[in-house]
């Protein structure tokens, strides 16, 4: 060993002072074949461990199995695992030399609804969740995020002399209720792991399969959930001067609460209020003491935010004060912030998944759904959020022009990735994407 070390110092020396630009750029192509070559080898586990996640899917905070299948996929690769951050995540750490800590995400959690694709590994599971009984359904495709992440953990271990540093992946809980990322950050994500210099997540959406959608900024919305109840005065329905209606009110609400959206809101920025639910009344001729309304708020700017939660708030009691009621009961709760790309994290990737991809490799523009990884972004972890597609390109083409049906989107029950070009474009974009972090900071830039 000892004598060896002369020339261990000497080269480490040499590589000290030669500058950082004497590295050779990655050789995308070569990585790329090499990648593709690792994903064929190991898909038919991938397939395994999707259709097993996807056949038995657990909701927010329930997600222990699943969970325990992925600590151990991890151990076997030689990461240190860490079970139960944030009540059912997981950290994966794997050390591999000096280097900056690059972060990759996946979620665990499922859906409280019934899948109806009909497919040979559909979910038939049920569960509890809030008191009652519910169908269970990978129908957001975090399925699919589980089996890239695994896979690019995988070619990253594979590949590991072309990268210095540690790798820490960290599987969340309940991303569908918007809590996991927070209950991990407070579980001392940062604190007990290390602080990542990067991170990465991907998204699966009804896009073509094979494609990569990615934008700088804003990536995904603000979302607030909006509770609502009108206080009337009950009494019988062919009475209606005896009572205050808060049917009536609820209704009046519904449709002038968009006024919002159409005339207040600048019609150039993005800004949405849905009404998912109304809960009154119990027989058709009684006037119930009162109605309450959920909806949903999203935004993507802090501005436009504002103004829509003022001008929501105002309806609900401009409508009370009309009716001659109390004023109503009004609670706004802040879900997820909008996801925040960083430039520099996406310039870097950008060049690499340019090259691997071609025109496969687009700008898209902002999705209008939340996604609580910008409790990590907030947290100061410099990151880059993508998309990838998951049906046949002809069956996206025929969809878009209107030649073939239209395609369930994600949280229908409907919703049905085709698996394997899903799964090795989602390994294959989310390892480049690591490589590129790493190199550019080898680099020094
Ligand atoms: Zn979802
Ligand atoms: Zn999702």
């Amino acid at each position: 060993m000892t004598r060896f070390l002369p020339a261990l110092l000497a080269s480490a020396a040499l590589s000290a002072i030669l500058p950082a630009q004497a590295r050779a750029e990655l050789d995308v192509s070569v990585l790329k074949s090499t990648i593709a070559g690792s994903v064929e080898r190991d898909y038919p586990s991938l397939d395994a461990l999707y259709k097993d996640i996807h056949a038995h899917p657990e909701l927010a905070f329930q997600e222990v199995k699943t969970a325990a299948k992925l600590a151990a996929e991890m151990r076997a690769l030689g990461f240190e695992v860490t079970e139960n951050v944030g009540k059912t995540g997981l950290v994966a750490l794997y050390r591999n030399g000096d280097g900056p800590t690059i972060m990759v995400r996946t979620e665990l959690d499922a859906l409280p609804m019934e899948e109806k694709t009909g497919l040979p590994y559909a979910s038939h599971d049920k569960t509890n969740w809030n008191g009652r009984e519910t169908f269970v359904a990978h129908s957001c495709g975090h399925d699919i995020h589980m089996a890239s992440w695994v896979g690019a953990a995988k070619t990253l271990v594979e590949l590991k002399d072309k990268w210095h540093g540690t790798l820490m992946f960290i599987a969340q809980p309940a991303e569908e209720i918007v809590s996991g990322a927070k209950a991990m950050i407070a579980d001392g994500l940062f604190t007990r792991f290390p602080k990542p210099d990067f991170g990465f997540a991907l998204h699966d959406s009804p896009g073509p399969y094979g494609s990569v959608f990615y934008r700088v900024g804003i990536g995904s919305s603000n979302s607030d959930s909006l509770f609502v109840k009108f206080h009337g005065r009950g009494g019988h329905g062919a009475a209606p001067q005896a009572t205050l209606d808060p049917v009536m009110m609820a209704a009046r609400f519904v449709v002038d609460v968009q006024s919002v959206i159409s005339r207040e809101k600048d019609p150039t920025e993005f800004g949405v209020v849905s009404i998912g639910a109304i809960h009154g009344g119990t027989a058709e001729n009684i006037i119930p003491d009162d109605v309450t309304l959920l909806g949903t708020i999203r935004t993507f700017k802090p501005e436009v935010r504002a103004k829509m939660l003022a001008g929501i708030e105002r309806t609900a009691k401009a409508v009370a004060a009309m009716a001659d009621a109390p004023a109503p009961e009004i609670k706004i709760v802040e879900g997820a912030k909008a996801v925040v790309n960083d430039a520099g994290v996406v310039a870097t990737a950008e060049k690499v998944l340019k090259v691997a991809f071609g025109d496969k490799f687009r700008t898209s523009p902002p999705g209008t759904p939340s996604e609580d990884y910008s409790e990590y972004v907030n947290a100061g972890v410099p990151s880059m959020f993508f998309n990838i597609g998951v049906y046949e390109p002809e069956r996206v083409a025929a969809a878009r022009d209107g030649s073939g049906p239209v395609l369930p989107s994600n949280h229908s029950p409907l919703f049905a990735p085709v698996p394997r070009p899903t799964i090795e474009t989602g390994v294959t974009a989310m390892t480049l994407a690591v490589l590129s972090a790493f190199d550019e900071h080898a680099r020094g830039r």
